[in-house]
């Protein structure tokens, strides 16, 4: 008897098409969740500093308070939340222009060392601060790229490698080029991450101390915008850390 073999083939066909389109929406589903949840932190972590400046506002609207230093006290905390809220909205608009305008990103050669002075001078201040000495060597070498994404790569690496050190610490960063990648390495003798962290630093809004994190102005996004922009490059990025002793992080980017 004839079997019909286009119907096996047919079937076949219609198993392998439905187990895609099951992948697919499964994969939506997963992005809509993550999309999801990074909307509730942001909005959870925005809503802080504003009741903080609510509060301050109303107890200085009162005029309860006498004190002169006290009321100069309440308007520091203001500036301060006010300070922390711009650097969460700048984090929050790099992820989002990360994820949605990647195409159109201006890319061009970007001189390393150039970007590497421009880091060192912004954070001079950051550094002066916690009596961290920096110690910078680059090669010359260009990478086309966008300027502004290796920036931000290479400041928040730099500036955690500051904040989370102690005074009197070091940092060292080079930058250099092994088999055709571009390799950038930031090591500090800060006060390392502990293991069971390491795994999650990379999340949004993780921090290893909430409270430390807050206090240096942190928002707990610098690590996970470092570790997409390296991806967007197909770079990868790996971490090395002992508690009490310091930290590493290697990024590495085909040139
Ligand atoms: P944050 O804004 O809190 O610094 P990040 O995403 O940049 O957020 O880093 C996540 C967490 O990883 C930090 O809160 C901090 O606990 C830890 N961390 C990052 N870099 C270092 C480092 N060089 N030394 C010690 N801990 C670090």
């Amino acid at each position: 008897t004839y079997q019909y073999p286009e119907i096996n083939i047919i079937a076949e066909t219609t198993t392998e098409m439905s187990k895609n389109v099951k992948e697919y929406l499964n994969q939506i589903e997963l992005e809509r969740q993550i999309r999801q949840e990074f909307f509730s932190n942001a909005s959870h972590e925005l809503k802080t500093p504003i009741t903080s400046v609510q509060g301050y506002a109303e107890l200085l609207e009162s005029g309860i308070i006498q004190d002169e230093e006290q009321n100069k006290d309440f308007i520091r905390r203001i500036k301060k939340e006010a300070v922390h809220m711009t650097s969460l909205i700048n984090d929050i608009l790099m992820i989002s222009r990360l994820e949605t305008k990647e195409a159109e990103m201006v890319c061009q050669d970007v001189r390393m060392s150039i970007v590497l002075d421009d880091v060192l001078e912004s954070l001079k201040p950051l550094a002066a601060f916690h009596e961290v000495l920096v110690h910078a060597d680059c090669k010359p070498l260009c990478i086309y790229a966008n300027a502004r994404q290796m920036t931000e790569l290479v400041s928040n690496l730099l500036s955690n490698a500051i904040k989370y050190n102690k005074p009197g610490g070091e940092v060292w960063v080079t930058i250099t080029e092994e088999d055709k990648e571009m390799i950038i390495r930031v090591r500090d003798n800060g006060m390392g991450i502990p293991k069971e962290s390491l795994g999650r630093i990379f999340e949004r809004f993780y921090r290893v101390d909430k409270g430390r994190s807050r206090k240096q102005g942190g928002t707990g996004l610098g690590l996970s915008i470092v570790k997409h922009i390296a991806g967007y490059y197909h770079g990868t990025i790996t971490v090395q850390s002992e508690l009490e002793a310091g930290t590493e992080f290697t990024v590495k980017i085909p040139i």
